[in-house]
């Protein structure tokens, strides 16, 4: 058998894969694959991390292999067919349909869903049934930068390219740790970076030193939520030394004059200050991107997950509309995607307030073009948005919830406030599980377990982060009787009385029906297909009449090459905002901010990861990162037990004093659930504000504390008994 070229379905860097049938004599060998990087892949050009590597090893391990079933979550489950499992869920939309209203059915889906599963899971929930409560926990991953995108630019979609990172002159990385969170990524720009050392600069902000930060030639480690202070403190400087593109701002963009005069009460002094640097520091940041010729700004969670997340996205835009850096080789506003297809989903519409091609619920115009492509009645779908995912835990806690169907996710892991989720998801009176592994957190709180057939099983189609398309073929028979996703949600659309809107026979089917849908969007695909893929990855905007080719070339592989944006007047906008700081601050009480991320190895609950040997060793354990100095305040060293609090839960850590973090502020990696690890939740700290314009929560800062554990103290913890044991903190970092 050949090798099959695919995508590696864990984070949103995108990288080709090549699998091929093992032929090591050694036994037993890890897997019946090989994975190797795909040299003829764009955005990886071979490159894999140890993720993407050691992908198949996962891919047999703890199956999910036949529906599952039971009444009421004391009671254990029973095989079931696939019959009966399908005949209870649509019996159930209907009974809830008909006694609470459409809008009393959620479904939750991921960033791990192919395109195919995500479009046909829109038409089923917005379409058919007429409940935008469809959304993803993408939501808690880059809603910000989504919302971010369409109020700047009035579109969703990230301008620049992977190839950006090899023709920048300044790469600004704020709110990410891209050496671990996004490898390929990193590698690609460390490259570049070391090449052309003191000619193209590295600037890092991150309270903590990364990996990446490690990199960097300038790393400005500021407080905690003071990021807007920060941006804001750049374009005084930029403004006032006239390292602006007053020409660009002139003839591309709106508002320019009120975000000037917000700007205007950020003096360095002021900024240096609050944002816990130096001025030189921030005057060396603004002189590097105001002289720099061409300017790339990364960023992920760190600004997303925030209670200002969109507020954030946008002031680091506006930088890049007064300097003119977009547009153009090495320059841009460039978000990267946790998730393997969460370009995907935003292209299928597969979040609660947007619906395919880059479409807005809230838009008349746009629900109906959705409405007749669909073959359903004006008025079918819903002008509300649906709920966001932490909504939809407060619907259940409410009763105001149904039927709650979990497709490729595992929220009692992710969820902020995770004692409250997890009660939330006990209240459910019907839950729908579907996934490809078994046993997860989730599972734990289902009614109706449904076996999905994951990468490698079924075809389908992914977006990585630079808009570039891959077609994922199947490569080896599905295990048990496991199904596609999109092949599930078609068969209760089907059930349900919607045989026309749910007729096809192929992902290849589903994905052409797609594709019309951004016909003249930004995002517009109509000349991608199944077998056109086959012959490898193409970048959108790909209209059907173009080649792969002529489309690069005309769109020069970036977003408003011609500094034309589609907005109403063609402009860019700017936003003005203050700082608003954390949600949650410290206190007495709780003086500790306490942030969390990814390591290298691991991905997200560790639902494939924690299956495979290489990484578990590479990552035995969860540590709690602490500053010297906090450390020899509470008289504690490396090694030591801690449990760390918060107003809603408590974690048992195990120390790592580091001078990598800043006094005053924790780090825990967010990888281990209940199943992997004895009381040491992320989330079990976490807490749910919210973003008021994108929703997403703001998991990256919480207010904790920290008390020390003798051995008998942390018996008792991890026994679960009562205990008293005084909080000891330190004071916040002034
Ligand atoms: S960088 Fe991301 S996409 Fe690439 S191999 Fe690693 S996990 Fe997979």
């Amino acid at each position: 058998m050949t090798s099959t070229k695919t995508l590696c379905p864990y984070c949103g860097v995108g990288c080709g894969l090549e699998v091929s049938p093992t032929k090591s004599k050694k036994a037993p060998a890890d897997s019946d694959w090989t994975v190797r990087g795909d040299r003829a892949h764009p955005s990886s050009q071979g490159m894999v991390c140890v993720k993407g590597a050691t992908i198949a090893e996962a891919i047999d391990k703890n199956r999910l292999l036949y529906p599952l079933m039971r009444a009421s979550l004391d009671e254990p489950f029973r095989r079931v067919s696939w019959e009966e499992a399908l005949t209870a869920i649509a019996d159930r939309i209907r009974h809830v349909v008909a006694t609470q209203g459409p809008e009393a059915v959620c479904m939750y889906g991921s960033g791990q869903l192919q395109t195919e599963d995500y479009y046909t899971a829109q038409k089923l929930l917005k379409g058919c049934l007429g409940t935008n409560n469809f959304d993803a926990n993408s939501r808690l991953c880059m809603s910000s930068a989504v919302a971010a995108y369409i109020q700047s630019f009035g579109s969703d979609g990230p301008p620049p390219c992977y190839d950006d990172l090899e023709n920048t002159d300044c790469a600004f990385l704020i709110g990410t740790n891209t050496a671990e969170c996004h490898p390929i990524v990193f590698n690609r720009l460390r490259k570049y970076h070391r090449k052309k050392r003191g000619k193209v600069k590295l600037i890092v902000v991150d309270p903590r030193r990364t990996e990446t930060a490690k990199d960097a030639d300038l790393h400005l480690a500021i407080r905690p939520g003071t990021d807007i202070t920060l941006m804001n403190g750049i374009a005084h400087i930029l403004l006032r030394q006239r390292w602006i593109d007053a020409m660009f701002i002139d003839e591309a963009t709106k508002d320019f004059q009120a975000y000037a005069e917000v700007i205007r009460h950020y003096p360095p002094e002021r900024v240096a200050e609050v944002c816990g640097i130096t001025v030189k520091d921030l005057e060396e940041a603004a002189r590097w991107w105001g002289l720099s010729k061409s300017v790339l700004s990364l960023w992920s969670m760190g600004i997303n997950q925030s209670s200002e997340g969109t507020a954030k996205a946008r002031t680091l835009i506006n930088l890049h509309l007064m300097t003119g850096q977009i547009g153009k080789p090495g320059a841009g506003p460039f978000s990267l995607t946790g998730q393997p297809n969460a370009m995907g989903g935003r292209e299928a519409g597969g979040l609660a307030h947007i619906l395919p091609g880059y479409r807005l619920v809230k838009n008349p115009e746009h629900r109906r073009a959705v409405e007749q492509a669909w073959q359903l009645p004006a008025g079918s779908i819903s002008p509300t948005p649906g709920l966001a995912a932490w909504d939809m835990m407060v619907g259940l806690e409410q009763g105001a919830v149904g039927l709650f169907w979990v497709a490729a996710t595992n929220p009692a892991v992710s969820m902020p406030d995770i004692e409250r989720t997890k009660a939330a998801l006990r209240r459910s009176p019907f839950t729908v599980y579907q996934d490809a592994y078994y046993p997860t957190e989730t599972a734990e709180y289902a009614h109706v377990l449904l076996p999905a057939a994951q990468w490698g099983e079924k075809t389908g189609i992914m977006t990585n982060s630079e808009r570039t398309v891959t077609l994922c073929p199947a490569f080896q028979p599905r295990p048990g009787e496991t199904r596609a996703d999109w092949e599930i949600f078609a068969e209760v659309g089907r059930r349900l009385g919607f045989e026309q809107q749910f007729a096809w026979q192929s992902a290849a089917e589903v994905y052409d029906e797609f594709v019309q849908l951004t016909a003249g969007r930004v995002c517009d695909m109509t000349g991608l297909s199944h077998d056109r893929l086959a012959a490898g990855p193409i970048q959108w905007p790909c209209p059907q009449q173009e080649t792969a080719q002529t489309a690069w070339n005309k769109y020069d592989k970036r977003l408003y090459a011609d500094h034309h944006f589609p907005t109403p007047n063609g402009r860019a906008n700017f936003a003005a905002f203050h700082e608003g700081g954390l949600a949650e601050l410290p206190d007495t009480d709780f003086p500790f901010v306490l942030t969390n991320g990814r390591l290298y190895g691991h991905w997200h609950t560790q639902t494939r990861t924690g299956r495979i040997d290489k990484i578990r060793k590479m990552h035995p354990e969860p540590l709690l990162e602490m500053n010297p100095l906090d450390a020899q305040r509470l008289q504690l060293q490396s090694g030591d037990w801690v449990e760390v609090r918060s107003r809603r839960g408590a974690a048992c850590l195990k120390l790592l004093v580091t001078q990598y973090i800043r006094k005053g502020v924790l780090f825990i990696p967010m990888h281990w659930g209940a199943l992997w690890a004895d009381q040491a939740e992320c989330n079990a700290l976490t807490h749910a504000a919210v973003c008021p314009i994108s929703l997403q929560p703001e998991l990256k800062a919480s207010a904790v504390a920290v008390v020390p554990l003798t051995a008998e103290m942390r018996v008792a913890v991890m026994s679960g008994e009562q205990h008293d044991l005084g909080l000891v903190g330190v004071a916040r970092d002034q």
